[in-house]
C-alpha cells in the first residue's frame, strides 16, 4: 500500500510558512488505518513491549492501537496541566520559548520496556522530552516508532541514543 496516498500536506497551518502533513485521510479509511497499524508493528519486530506511549494528542490514534496488538499497556503524555493524576514534567525549547510535557507519576514501573510512538518526528523536542520523562520513571526506551519522520529537520539526531524507526520519510 502506497501510505504517502493517504497523507495530504496543509499549507500555511498552524501558521504561515508552515507545511503541516495531515493524517486524517489515513485515519479515517478503514483499509488504511489497518494495514498503517500493521506496518508500524512490523517496525517494532518482535521486541518485548510493556506499555506504549503516545505523545499528544495525534500520537494517541496509533499507540493505543499498537499497545493492543502488543499486548501492552497504553500511557499518555500531554501538555501541562490536562493530566490529572501526580505528574512529573519535562520542559524543552521551541524555535520561540518552551513547552512542558507531563505523565502520570505512576504510569510506568521501574524496569518496564517502553515503545514511544508519536505520529510525526520534526525537530524532535517531542521525542526526546517524551523519552526523558519515561527514564525518568525508570522504563526502557525500546524504540522511538514514528508514521512520519521529517528528515531534513533532522529530529533523528536529537534522539540518536535511541532506536529511531520511521514508516513513511520525507
Ligand atoms: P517536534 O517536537 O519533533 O518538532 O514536533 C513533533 C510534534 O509536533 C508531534 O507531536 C507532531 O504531532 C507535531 N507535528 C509537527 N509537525 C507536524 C506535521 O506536519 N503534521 C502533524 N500531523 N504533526 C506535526
Amino acid at each position: 500500500m502506497d501510505f504517502k496516498l493517504y497523507v495530504r500536506d496543509i499549507e500555511d497551518f498552524p501558521s504561515k510558512g508552515i507545511t503541516f502533513k495531515d493524517i486524517t485521510p489515513l485515519l479515517k479509511d478503514a483499509g488504511a488505518l489497518q494495514q498503517t497499524t500493521k506496518a508500524l508493528l512490523e517496525l517494532v519486530g518482535d521486541a518485548k513491549v510493556d506499555k506504549v506511549v503516545g505523545m499528544e494528542s495525534r500520537g494517541f490514534f496509533f499507540a493505543s492501537l499498537l499497545a493492543s496488538q502488543l499486548n501492552a499497556g497504553f500511557v499518555p503524555v500531554r501538555k501541562q496541566g490536562k493530566l490529572p493524576g501526580d505528574t512529573i514534567g519535562q520542559t524543552y525549547a521551541l524555535e520561540y520559548g518552551s513547552d512542558t510535557l507531563e505523565v502520570h507519576k505512576d504510569a510506568i514501573l521501574e524496569g518496564e520496556r517502553v515503545l514511544v510512538h508519536d505520529d510525526v518526528l520534526a525537530t524532535g523536542g517531542t521525542a526526546k522530552a517524551t523519552c526523558e520523562l519515561v527514564e525518568r520513571l525508570g522504563g526502557v526506551v525500546v524504540q522511538c516508532n514514528f508514521l512520519i519522520e521529517l528528515d531534513f529537520l533532522r529530529g533523528r539526531e536529537k534522539i540518536s541514543n535511541y532506536q529511531v524507526r520511521s514508516l513513511l520519510n520525507y
